[in-house]
């Protein structure tokens, strides 16, 4: 879409603030630019070509719509050629274009690459503009030219914490998931280099990962939710001792004694976070892919999330994806617990019309400065470019209808645009005092991690 369509039913002032303001991206699970430049098979971008924009969550609709399976992994396979793939494509595209996943996909296909209707004959078109594009430095052309976007917060799904090749452009989350895993306690004790035997040594392979990586990451992050309820309780070292050292053992341990130790883990990593006042990202609502989610799971999300707050009241949690589709509730936890911010991260391609009513609800309901409304949560680049456009439009709708509608004045609106956009993202993660640490990053100049006891 030209820029006239995306400014469709704005107000001008409003638009151009919009358009001019840069954005903070909170939340991405982009790889390496160097796995794209210098791309190998094996990893998790599956193949080097134009179907790199179908790989990520527009896939999830394809198979919903009807494709099989197997056309699906082919389509995004190393295998077969231009022609193939579209013709594995074609059938379905009709049926996905208009979500806000195949939004992502057709604002970037024409931002990037000059293409206002994906078919036969324009796919060949994308074949070769896909490969003039992606070349050494593209990450920043695409992220900060194109989408005008100043910094990025990568949860890496390669690494718990990845010690970024571009640090003040990508910046790091530490994956509170992978630290209160019960499974992952070997390969958390390996990296720190750290004898393990029992629970007390373990809290010491925690507090490594936290004064190693905390003061370079932005905040810590758990996608518990795919897994589990966030009924997590604050259970004592002294319950959580002895499953744990039954597990170091080699011995079993049971669903609900996992859950013990789980929630035990998770509490030690928020104070630690806490105390390094690093906010505590919590996915919440939708799960990304299909055929899998559990409902009752995701309604529950809401009041698990409530206990949480009030357990915590010196930490800062962010509540991310608005807990799609229990987007209300949201709003109403952010208006009653100072201590719960809502991050519209992915909201904006799950569902573009209830995003917009999510922020002109969020906006005369809660305090404004508790709400993120950015993160393109994507593994490949291309798509955040398109994503970027849907959130651009979405945040000027909702500010053209606040005005419309009577809510607050044009200026009011216009001044929200920069608090919104990127000053919350700003104030929430310290991005000031994190950049400046970030443009000296230690990996960059020696070996890494270096023990730092
Ligand atoms: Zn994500």
């Amino acid at each position: 879409m030209a820029d006239r369509d995306l400014d469709e039913g704005l107000d001008s002032d409003i638009a151009a603030r919009v358009r001019r303001t840069p954005l903070v991206d909170t939340h991405e699970h982009l790889v390496e630019e160097s796995s794209r430049t210098d791309w190998k098979p094996g990893g998790m971008i599956t193949c080097d070509d134009w179907s790199v924009l179908f790989m990520h969550y527009i896939d999830s609709d394809l198979i919903v719509a009807g494709m099989p399976p197997a056309d699906r992994a082919a389509l995004t396979s190393p295998d077969l050629d231009t022609r193939r793939k579209w013709q594995m494509l074609e059938p379905w595209w009709p049926a996905v274009r208009n979500t806000g996943y195949g939004l992502a996909v057709r604002f970037a296909v024409e931002a990037l690459y000059g293409i206002r209707d994906l078919n036969g004959t324009t796919v060949k078109l994308m074949e070769d503009r896909y490969r003039t594009t992606v070349k050494p430095g593209f990450y920043k052309r695409l992220l900060t030219t194109i989408a005008g976007i100043e910094s990025c917060q990568v949860n890496s799904l390669e690494k718990p914490f990845m010690p970024t090749a571009q640090p003040t452009l990508l910046m790091q989350d530490i994956s509170l998931l992978s630290l209160h895993s019960p499974e992952q306690w070997r390969a958390n004790a390996e990296h720190a280099n750290m004898r393990v035997s029992d629970l007390g040594d373990y809290h010491a392979v925690l507090d490594w990962w936290f004064a190693t990586y905390g003061p370079y990451a932005v905040a810590v992050k758990t996608q518990a939710a795919y897994g589990r309820r966030l009924d997590f309780e604050d259970v004592p070292a002294e319950a959580a001792a002895p499953i744990f050292t039954r597990l170091v053992e080699g011995g079993q341990i049971s669903p609900p004694e996992r859950k013990k130790l789980e929630d035990h883990l998770f509490w030690y990593g928020v104070r630690k976070a806490t105390a390094m006042n690093l906010p505590v990202k919590l996915h919440t609502g939708y799960y990304a892919g299909h055929n899998g989610m559990p409902m009752d799971r995701v309604a529950a999300n809401p009041s698990d999330v409530t206990e949480i707050l009030r357990r915590a009241p010196d930490t800062t949690f962010v509540i991310m994806h608005i807990g799609y589709p229990f987007w209300q509730e949201m709003v109403a936890i952010a208006k009653h617990w100072h201590n719960a911010v809502i991050d519209m991260c992915w909201a904006w391609i799950i569902d573009p019309a209830s995003s917009v009513r999510f922020l002109q609800t969020f906006l005369t309901t809660a305090p404004c400065n508790k709400v993120l409304t950015f993160g393109g949560d994507f593994i490949p680049v291309e798509p955040v470019v398109g994503h970027s456009m849907v959130a651009r439009r979405g945040i000027a709708l909702a500010l053209t209808g606040l005005v419309r509608d009577g809510w607050m004045s044009r200026p009011q609106a216009v001044e929200l645009v920069e608090t919104l956009m990127r000053g919350n993202a700003r104030r929430i993660f310290r991005l000031a005092d994190k950049a400046r640490l970030l443009e000296n990053a230690p990996w960059l100049k020696q070996e890494w991690p270096t023990r730092t006891s």
